[in-house]
Formats: C-alpha cells, structure tokens, sequence
C-alpha cells in the first residue's frame, strides 16, 4: 500500500501552526467588529456557475484552477476558489438587498488548483471583508482603512506596502481598453503568447504579465491615467485625498488591475517582499457590477481579502496562552484527589493540565512541555494537613498554600 500522504497542496495544521492561524483570524475579526462589520459565513461548496458567471471564463482561477465535479445528484460543484461571489450569490438567494448597505466579515478554507510551493497551496484560508451598496469614495477608504488596521494589529505593518491604482468607470475603462488593443496590436510580434489570448479576450490583463519581453512593452503602454473621465478622476481624487486624511501611506502602481468588466475605480494590494515570490498578502477593489452580473440587483460593492497563511507567516510565533497550572499527585494514592482537584481549578476558570501517569519527575517534565507555569503538588502530608504546595516552574520555587486560599493565590499569582 502507498504512504499515506497529505493531498499535494494541503497541510495539517497543527498546534503551533493553528494557533498562528487563530491568532490572524482573532485580530482580524477583533478589528472588523470595530469598523462595524460582522461575520457570516457562506457553504464551501456552490454550483459551478456561482464562479463561472462572476469570475467569467477568461480568469485563471476558471481556466485552471477550480475544483470542480459532478455530485451524485448530477450537480455541477465547485469547491470555493474565494468568497465574494459566495457573498453576492447570498445577497441574491437571501434577498438581502432589502437592508443595504451590508457590511461582512468572513474567514475560511479557499481551494484552488495551483502548484503548491511557499505561501501557495490548494487548500489554503482567506479572511476577508464585503462592503455592499456603498458607492461613495469614503467606502474604498473605509476598507483600506481596515486592511492597515489588522495588519497593523498582527504587527506587520512595517513589512507590507500597499499599492493602488483606479480602473475609473466604465466608459473610461472601455476607451482605455481601446487604446491598449491599439497598442499591443502594433506589437504582437513581441508579445508572450498567453498575452496574446489576452489581447482578445482581456486585454487588460496583459498589463499583469510576469513575462520578460511583456513587461518591456508594458513600460511603454498607454496609461489609465490618460483615459479617466471627470468623473473618474474626481473619484480617485477623494480616495487618495482620504487615505492621505488617515495617514495611510500608497504607492501608485499604474499597471495594477484587475481583469473582469464589473470591476471599477479602486483595486489595490498590499504586497510583501518577505515571501519570495508569494508577495500579495491582501487584495481587494471595487466591483459594482458584480451583483448584476449575477443577475440580481445593481448593488455597488467593494472588498478584500487576505491570505491567512501568509499573514502567518509574517507574523511569526504566537506565544501559549494556555496551561498555566499543571496538577501532580505525589504517589498513586493521590491520583483521585488530584484529578478532583483538577476539575476544581477548571471549574475556577484557570487552564490547568493533568497527567496522566508517571512519577512526580515525567509529569514535571510534561508540565514544563506544556508550557505550565506553575503546578500544584498534592501528596500525603498536603492532604493530612490540608494544604497545597505550588512551585514555580521557571524558579524552582515552592510555597504552602492553604486549601481555601488556593484559588486566591493563583488569581494573584504572577501569570505569563
Ligand atoms: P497570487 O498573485 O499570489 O496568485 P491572487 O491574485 O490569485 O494571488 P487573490 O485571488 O486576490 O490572490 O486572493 C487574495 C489573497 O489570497 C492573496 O493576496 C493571497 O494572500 C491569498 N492567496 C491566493 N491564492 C492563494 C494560494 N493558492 N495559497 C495561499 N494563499 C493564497
Ligand atoms: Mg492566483
């Protein structure tokens, strides 16, 4: 029989790890709460068409990198490659409509066929925000501002820069994609061959190009700047002009897009130079036309959302919180007492850690792998005399504590 393996690209998560991942999922949750954004949660899986309407054929993800099959029902599913068209899908089946603006908060495993390496897997976990019905430049702002918002509570805001660019409305983005056709048309003989597909289907697209001899013309290519109408450009105006009211620094990257006609206006990203060549950690824009696309009501709409894998891994090791307390029996005639005691602690709302054999010296040893700060001793005379003795588990240090105090003193017991 083969190795049991993991499924390429998908990862156990265990202690360390998992409590990162908390940890990213917490803050973010934590500072969306503040900005008035509440969590809901939509199925992992939809009908395939959920994707294939709002991603529209012509994107990666649909291309090459869904996770798709046909249920026993016959069913087309698709497992969710991100969440907002799950969001605008719940809109629509919900009639949630009726109560906009909405303002959501998600988090959740996201699945994609790619080639796995650092920073990229197949099942890997998003958070994310959805701000429904706003249309106003102060709503761009108000996302952007909770995007510097978690990750300056994660504290890395030092090792992300954020990137900005305006796609304008759609008759700006309609005369910009003219002239880029133009252009790239007068140059197809340098151009990659996947750029090419591009021209036709999206041209916009190319100017997301990796490819080397892309990239020289792309230096060269005609800018959105150019093509924005008044008032485009006014609305891209009022969103740097509140970021700058914020403090929140940008970068202007004139070749940051986003490929599909219902996106508008802001789209942006906040990048890292830490994870090679995983460098976007959290990306979002304006998508007005989404909604109507998938045949609900036209609804503006604006978001983002992050990779919590990476987030992880900017953040580093986040320190226990857990198992302060350790309980040792002395003997095995102590064991009951020291299990009641155990509960008792719990009860008491302390973290407490038992173990379940071994002399006093294995079940310190375990305390200490726990991460234990101090254990509570429990042998003959403790009992006879009705008393405890707590050590301290990074001095050495023991004190007698009497059995009603018990609860008091580690309330004020110096917790890490
Ligand atoms: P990339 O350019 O890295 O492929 P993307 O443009 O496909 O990213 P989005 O669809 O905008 O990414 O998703 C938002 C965020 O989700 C990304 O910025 C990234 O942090 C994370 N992400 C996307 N795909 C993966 C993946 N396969 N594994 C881990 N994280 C991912
Ligand atoms: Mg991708």
């Amino acid at each position: 029989m083969a190795k049991l393996q993991p499924v390429r690209g998908t990862k156990d998560l265990l202690p360390e790890e998992n409590r990162r991942h908390r940890h990213v999922l917490e803050t973010a949750r934590n500072a969306a709460e503040l900005y008035g954004y509440e969590e809901m949660s939509t199925p992992i899986f939809e009908f395939t068409d959920v994707f294939k309407r709002t991603l529209g054929d012509s994107s990666d993800i649909v291309i090459k990198e869904m996770y798709t099959f046909e249920d026993k029902g016959g069913e087309w599913i698709t497992l969710r490659p991100e969440n907002t068209a799950g969001v605008a899908r719940a809109l629509i089946s919900g009639g949630l409509s009726q109560n906009l603006p909405l303002k959501y908060f998600y988090g959740g495993p996201m699945f994609r066929y790619e080639r796995p390496q650092k920073g990229r897997l197949r099942q890997f976990h998003q958070i994310g925000i959805e701000l429904l019905g706003v249309a106003e430049p102060l709503g761009d702002v108000e996302i952007i501002a909770l995007g510097a918002e978690v990750l300056n509570a994660l504290g890395i805001s030092d090792k992300v820069t954020l990137e900005l660019n305006t796609l304008g409305d759609q008759e700006s983005r309609e005369n910009y994609r003219a002239s880029l056709v133009d252009y790239f048309s007068g140059h197809l003989d340098n151009l990659s061959e996947n750029s090419r597909t591009r021209l036709e289907r999206n041209p916009l697209r190319i100017l997301d190009s990796k490819d080397e001899g892309d990239r020289a013309l792309i230096a060269d290519a005609p800018l959105m700047m150019d093509y924005l109408n008044s008032a485009s450009s006014k609305f891209f105006k009022s969103v740097l002009n509140g970021l700058d009211n914020l403090g929140i620094a940008y970068r202007h990257n004139p070749h940051l897009v986003r490929g599909l006609d219902y996106y508008c206006h802001s789209a942006f990203e906040y990048t890292t130079e830490e994870l090679g060549a995983q460098g976007a950690v959290l990306a979002g824009g304006r998508y007005d036309g989404l909604v109507e696309t998938m045949g609900g009501p036209a609804t503006p709409g604006v978001g983002w959302a992050a990779g919590v894998e990476r987030l992880a891994m900017l953040t580093g090791v986040v320190p226990l919180g857990g198992h302060i307390i350790a309980v040792i029996p002395i003997g095995t005639e102590m064991e009951a007492g020291a299990f009641a005691l155990t509960q008792e602690l719990r009860a008491a709302g302390f973290q407490t850690d038992v173990a379940f054999r071994g002399n006093m010296s294995k079940r310190l040893k375990r305390a200490n792998k726990v991460g234990a700060a101090c254990a509570v001793l429990l042998g003959e005379d403790e009992v006879a005399r009705n008393y405890l003795t707590v050590r301290d588990l990074a001095s050495g240090e023991q004190q007698n504590v009497s059995r009603g105090d018990l609860t008091e003193y580690l309330l004020n017991w110096k917790r890490v």
